[in-house]
């Protein structure tokens, strides 16, 4: 016979153990039987998380004890060096993470883990979850953070080849990171650059990265890291780490339609939610709010809330993909300008979201409005071609 949970989390992946975790701040976990279905044991680092907090937001304030290393001032790609006052970069590898929460959540007998693939959902008033060792369970309540289908023409891929290195001298400034360096070779429809990220002076993350719909494959990444390293007079080092994948950038995860149509308590969760900023591809301090908002809406018996993107930021996301994919594209001169004539604080306020209509107007004001304009006619024009 089926066991049953009042609830079932698919996957213990960032937005699965975010969600219990912040459940077990709100003081819900002991309320509930909760299936935790996840295939792999997560004992590994297999990815590091980076998000800018000025400590208010809940990914700061859930998860502080697992950041591993924070800098406060930004380097390259700008004018000169700046403080990010307000904001730090904090990062979080995720064996820490995994362990953190799993800690946390120790003490809660009626969470029971599944180390196994849900195979197939069936949604209902109950849902049946099928796995793959052919056991079954049901639950009335389900979190859903399986990666989602991507059937999007115009998707384009955050890819990244990263590599944690050691040197034997001490080459690195451990408070400064250097977050869009484009001072690396570029490509048609696609903007690439470099992220430095040291946590001491011999050790740093370097992380070739690509905007783009060709992904970054290894053998074409190492030579530009390697070449970016010499320039730096970096010839000694080994690799501890590698960081090798890529996360989708597209306006269509961003939509709320995910929910089921009939059922609520069906809830998609993290990226399948649409928590990736379409034109970034950061979604850390998203998984969190959401994970923050959902737990509190468990508490108070309440709707649960989509993960939200704001109207007017999503048009500018979608404007920035129009030019992504254009041929020829001003892309790399755009982000150029961007870092050259704003301080990082109001840009950082800027991609999360936050910057208010004048705030959005001086980042605009101060950008060519030739790409712009040539992205507005061609939205209309797409959604006049849907209509049709
Ligand atoms: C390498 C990497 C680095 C990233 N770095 C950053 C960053 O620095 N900053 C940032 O803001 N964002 C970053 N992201 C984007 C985003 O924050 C992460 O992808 C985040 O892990 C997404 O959370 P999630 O829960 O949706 O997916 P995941 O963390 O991938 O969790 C989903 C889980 O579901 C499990 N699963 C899959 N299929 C099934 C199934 N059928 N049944 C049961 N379980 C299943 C998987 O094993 C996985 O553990 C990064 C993404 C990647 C891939």
């Amino acid at each position: 016979m089926n066991k049953h949970f009042d609830i079932a989390i698919i996957g213990g992946g960032a937005s699965g153990l975010a969600l219990l975790y912040a459940m077990h701040l709100q003081g819900v976990v002991a309320d509930y039987t909760i299936a935790l279905i996840e295939p792999d044991s997560k004992d590994s680092n297999d990815r590091t998380w980076c998000f800018w907090s000025d400590e208010s937001d809940p990914a700061w304030q859930m998860f502080s004890p697992c950041v591993s290393h924070k800098w406060d001032q930004v380097d390259s790609a700008y004018p000169s060096r700046q403080q990010m006052f307000p904001y730090h970069y904090a990062q979080i590898r995720s064996s820490d993470f995994y362990q953190f929460v799993n800690d946390a959540l120790d003490s809660y007998p009626k969470i029971e883990s599944y180390k196994a693939r849900v195979k197939s959902l069936e949604t209902g008033e109950s849902h049946i979850l099928s796995l793959d060792d052919e056991r079954q369970l049901s639950a009335d309540l389900v979190f859903d953070s399986r990666p989602p289908q991507l059937n999007d023409p115009e998707l384009i891929w955050q890819s990244f080849v990263g590599y944690r290195i050691k040197t034997k001298e001490l080459k690195f400034e451990a408070d400064v990171c250097r977050l869009m360096d484009f001072d690396v070779p570029q490509e048609d429809k696609s903007l690439q650059f470099m992220y430095l990220l040291p946590t001491s002076r011999t050790e740093a993350l370097i992380e070739f990265t690509r905007f783009g719909k060709a992904i970054l494959k290894e053998e074409e990444s190492k030579p530009i890291i390697m070449e970016y390293l010499k320039a730096m007079d970096i010839h000694d080092y080994e690799i501890e780490e590698k960081e090798v994948n890529k996360i989708p950038m597209s306006l269509s995860l961003n939509s709320s339609e995910k929910r089921h149509p009939e059922y609520c308590n069906y809830v998609p969760i993290g990226v399948r939610a649409g928590v990736v900023k379409a034109s970034t591809g950061f979604a850390f301090k998203k998984i969190a709010q959401h994970s923050w908002d959902l737990a509190i809406a468990l508490k108070n018996q309440d709707t649960f809330p989509n993960p939200g993107h704001s109207r007017q930021h999503w048009i500018y996301d979608e404007l920035l993909l129009n030019i992504f994919n254009k041929k020829n594209s001003p892309i790399v001169k755009l982000f150029i300008r961007l870092f050259k004539v704003h301080p990082i604080d109001r840009i950082l306020r800027f991609i999360d979201e936050k910057s208010s209509f004048k705030e959005d107007f001086i980042i605009m004001y101060k950008m060519p409005w030739s790409p712009f304009f040539w992205s507005i006619a061609k939205s209309i024009q797409k959604r006049l071609s849907a209509k049709n």
